[in-house]
């Protein structure tokens, strides 16, 4: 059953950028995708689709159930308890420790300080970053900072884990450890759409998918080759 549904989406940004074009594609539940191309293809957008940071322009998108043509104020936090987050422009908060940190989006949501840090210890000890626990987000390495990120995004236990770039910034080591996280998450069930052009990551995809200039050009899967 598909949990993510692009029936010819568009997204065009203000002064006429055209960042994806006529997309569409299903993600079933349970599926590990990943989504390349060159910078500038679209994938960080695809992804804010998907997030509900950005609104399609046209076509129809369906993530969980929920039309995201429809997301507003009220539906927006239902829809990202089933998401975690782990993007760019979402960077640890450098005032506050690493177990602040992943606690942060439960109590946001409502939890009890108690249970947040509860849940927030399991989270980080899922990702060998329990150790850590008191020290500032600056101090870490950056393989041990995207391993914190994880933790934060998976606290509240989503349905969809959507990663953007996570290993750029990494050496192929930490790089690989950090994916080896995201596919523990993916075999436990969760649905994960991750964007790389690292095309050593590849290898344990179910789908990877191919963007250009913001069109899907491709859609490469475990046992066959599709071009679109
Ligand atoms: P990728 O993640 O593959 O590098 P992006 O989705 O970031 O691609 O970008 C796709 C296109 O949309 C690019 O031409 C980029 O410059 C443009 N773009 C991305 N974000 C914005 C924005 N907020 N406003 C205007 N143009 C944008």
């Amino acid at each position: 059953m598909s949990i993510i549904s692009f029936s010819h989406v568009s997204k065009k940004y203000t002064g006429d950028v055209t960042a994806l074009s006529e997309i569409s594609l299903d993600i079933n539940e349970g599926e590990l995708v990943f989504l390349t191309g060159p910078s500038g293809a679209g994938k960080s957008t695809l992804l804010k689709l998907i997030a509900g940071m950005e609104k399609p322009s046209g076509g129809m998108l369906q993530v969980s159930g929920q039309d995201m043509r429809k997301l507003n104020r009220t539906t927006l936090p239902f829809l990202r308890r089933k998401l975690g987050l782990i993007m760019q422009q979402q960077r640890l908060l450098n005032d506050r420790n690493v177990l602040a940190n992943v606690m942060l989006p439960l109590i946001i949501s409502g939890a009890t300080t108690l249970e947040a840090k509860e849940r927030a210890m399991v989270a980080l000890e899922r990702v060998g970053m329990l150790g850590k626990a008191q020290a500032l987000p600056r101090t870490l390495s950056g393989g041990e900072q995207q391993r914190v990120s994880i933790a934060r995004a998976v606290v509240h236990k989503p349905r969809i884990i959507l990663a953007d770039e996570p290993t750029a910034t990494l050496d192929r080591e930490n790089g690989r450890m950090v994916l080896d996280m995201i596919e523990a998450f993916n075999r436990a069930g969760v649905t994960c759409v991750i964007s790389t052009h690292d095309e050593r990551l590849l290898q344990d995809a179910d789908r990877i998918v191919q963007l250009t200039q913001g069109k899907l050009i491709g859609i490469r899967s475990s046992d066959s080759e599709v071009g679109a």
